[in-house]
């Protein structure tokens, strides 16, 4: 069976390391074992480590230009190759072809903000900050940096990350997912074959062993992190606590606001992408409408479960299906559980995805769309992220209350309101304690030019990922003060500051 190795100073190693240690990789879609994925040793990501503190000092003053050329050759093998890429996704993440496609775009966006390197490093120039006196402000890279993502987007995530941070003259060290590696050290082995030196860019499979290295070794500057909020605060202390910079992105609950005054058929159409798309397996999957009033309640759900009727799930292979299976059995049974106690804690199954007949797949990890009314805050199924095709449906009677509720939960990243009321949409993008805010538009992801992140336990750390912020967050401000006196010109001692 095939190995899913690591990428090391530019060679595919296929070993798991002295450890041995490796695990299965399910295609989702059949339930079947396809690969074994290598898990790194704590000495297979010292040598990845090694390697890219060798490649620093050559990096870090190759031009930027050079390093966006680089970058600019990617993209293109990136499109090349879109199709081998999506199928790679959909074998082992279930996400259909044509979901795959727009993964891969986001990610391609971000290799394309990345080419602009040399604007993006300008820094900041100020003539005469005194008599013959000049400052400025240059960023610096800072070495050797690491890169976790998680399984959902395991082309997009990891390219939150690696171009950027390799644009701006640092060497990287990725972990990607071990339940969905091949398409990342696929696109990983593109960027070489783009002419990236040899490790500039490595990439290490492997679990908590190999993450808890990037972790602790002094060699690693930053760590950028995207996966579910436990690890999140993990990975942000343990790295703070040795000495390192931090982002670190957790899970969400991204609540929708239905006002009474909504175009309602166009908000349903909204909420049915949104929160079935990817099998609702996006840290900004709508998984909560909120809707403001008994009639806008009764009409969102009227609506909802009669559209919801053709909704298919089924084969990633198939692009006639609307969403695909979940990543795992232990995930599906999660899910499954999560409906089960809404229902026992009195919540409403209006539509009941637990038992969907996908024709051809017994085996498969499905779960079929699912609509679940009349949830209280207090339920576990409403305080959990799900991460899965469920939507659930809050009945308030005003704006405040639904607001105050979005407020109150411990995940703040995305949300949205569907409104006619161009007064009620300002007063909620101002007033929400939320990251990242849609006004009728229900997945509101930052383009690659703004930077991705949420508020309250769905960050830790400063910056948000990728755009403006990501340049920041791979770069270290430097501010140089200086003077050429001429040899006719002393200055006496002088014991304060110049007033
Ligand atoms: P996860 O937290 O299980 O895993 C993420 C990464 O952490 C993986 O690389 C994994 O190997 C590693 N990891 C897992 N357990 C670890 C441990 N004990 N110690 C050290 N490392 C560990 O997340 P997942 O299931 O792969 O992804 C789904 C989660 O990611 C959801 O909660 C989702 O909301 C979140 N997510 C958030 C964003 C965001 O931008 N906020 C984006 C995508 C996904």
């Amino acid at each position: 069976m095939t190995v899913v190795g690591h990428l090391i100073n530019g060679e595919i190693i296929n070993a798991a390391g002295e450890s041995g240690r490796s695990q299965d990789v399910f295609n989702p879609s059949t339930g079947e074992v396809s690969k074994q994925v290598a898990l790194a040793d704590q000495a297979t990501v010292s040598n990845a480590i090694a390697a890219a503190e060798a490649a620093f000092p050559a990096w870090r003053d190759t031009p930027p230009l050079k390093r966006a050329r680089v970058m600019f050759r990617f993209k293109q093998l990136l499109e090349e190759n879109a199709e081998t890429i999506c199928k790679m996704i959909g074998e082992e993440h279930g996400k259909i072809s044509h979901d795959a496609m727009g993964e891969l775009q986001r990610g391609i966006e971000n290799v394309e903000y990345a080419c602009g390197a040399p604007e993006l490093l300008k820094g900041e120039h100020n003539r005469n900050v005194g008599p013959g006196i000049d400052s400025w402000s240059e960023f610096q890279p800072l070495g050797v940096v690491a890169g976790i993502t998680p399984f959902n987007f395991p082309a997009m995530v990891p390219m939150w990350m690696f171009p950027l941070a390799i644009a701006c003259g640092n060497t990287f060290v990725l972990k990607p997912s071990e339940r969905d590696p091949s398409s990342t050290l696929y696109i990983a082995q593109l960027l070489h074959e783009a002419g990236l030196p040899k490790g500039v860019l490595n990439v290490v499979n492997g679990d908590k062993e190999a993450v808890d290295v990037l972790l602790t070794d002094r060699r690693v500057k930053a760590v950028s992190f995207v996966g579910s909020t436990p690890i999140a605060e993990y990975i942000y202390a343990t790295a703070n606590a040795n000495g390192k910079r931090c982002q670190a992105l957790g899970g969400a609950k991204n609540h929708a606001i239905i006002m009474p005054d909504a175009d309602m058929d166009n908000a349903v159409n909204q909420l049915l992408g949104a929160a079935f798309g990817s099998s609702g397996e996006r840290c900004m999957a709508l998984s909560v409408a909120v809707a403001v009033g008994q009639q806008a309640g009764d009409d969102l759900v009227a609506k909802l479960q009669e559209a919801m009727k053709p909704l298919k799930v089924g084969a990633f292979n198939n692009s006639e299906n609307d969403f695909g299976p979940v990543i795992t059995q232990v995930h599906q049974e999660k899910v499954v559980g999560h409906i089960s106690s809404a229902e026992a804690d009195g919540a409403t199954v209006v539509v009941d995805g637990r038992q969907p007949d996908v024709e051809g797949h017994p085996n498969g990890f499905y779960v079929g769309a699912t609509l679940i009314d009349n949830v209280k805050p207090d339920m576990v199924s409403y305080k959990a992220e799900i991460f899965g095709p469920v939507l659930q449906v809050i009945r308030v009677n005003t704006m405040e209350e639904a607001m105050q509720l979005i407020n109150d939960h411990e995940y703040g990243n995305g949300t949205c309101i569907f409104t006619r009321d161009g007064e009620a949409a300002r007063y909620f993008s101002d007033y929400i304690e939320v990251g990242m805010v849609g006004i009728n538009i229900p997945l509101p992801v930052p383009v690659a030019y703004h930077s991705f992140g949420g508020w309250k336990r769905s960050l830790f750390g400063d910056l948000h990922a990728y755009g403006p912020d990501g340049v920041r967050f791979y770069t270290k401000r430097k501010t140089i003060t200086q003077r050429w006196p001429s040899s006719n010109v002393r200055e006496g001692v002088n014991f304060s500051f110049p007033s």
